[in-house]
């Protein structure tokens, strides 16, 4: 980790540190996990923070929460790559790697507007995970073949 992202990191009492976002996914991540900061704590984002281990990367900060796994695992597919901290009094008490699920049910829509899971009926969407490596995506309702870029919330 670069001495940039060490004190963008190491900032925070209590509450939860999302590093090692994909540069320009942060907007994103905060979407997927409701953040609009409307609960009042203070929310940081850091984007385009230089990275060593990429390029560049995407940094969030969420004070006094501490987000469960299953919230961040919502995030397997906007940012596979990034990890988890969680922050207790200054210090690092967890650090977890988002997990790609072999599906996701109900979080993204089908971007075929044709899909059953758009006609309105209730049918949930389920995205299966066909290649964790190259993060493939297939909608189990259409079998359209899909990007991260085309997931539609
Ligand atoms: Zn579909």
């Amino acid at each position: 980790m670069s001495d940039t992202s060490q004190l963008l990191v190491r900032r925070i009492k209590d509450g939860t540190v999302i590093d090692h976002i994909e540069a320009g996914k942060a907007l994103l991540v905060l979407q997927a996990l409701t953040i609009a900061g409307k609960e009042g704590n203070v929310i940081t984002v850091a984007l385009n923070v230089p990275s060593s281990k990429h390029s560049k990367k995407d940094i969030i900060k969420v004070e006094n929460r501490f987000l469960e796994i299953s919230e961040t695992n919502k995030l397997a597919l906007i940012a596979p790559r990034a990890t988890i901290n969680i922050i207790r009094d200054y210090k690092l008490v967890e650090k977890r790697k988002i997990q790609l699920p072999e599906s996701i049910v109900g979080i993204f829509k089908c971007p075929n507007l044709k899909c059953i899971t758009n006609s309105g009926e209730e049918i949930r969407s389920t995205i299966d995970i066909i290649d964790k490596e190259k993060v493939m995506l297939k909608c189990r309702y259409c079998a359209r073949i899909l990007s991260t870029d085309e997931l539609v919330f």
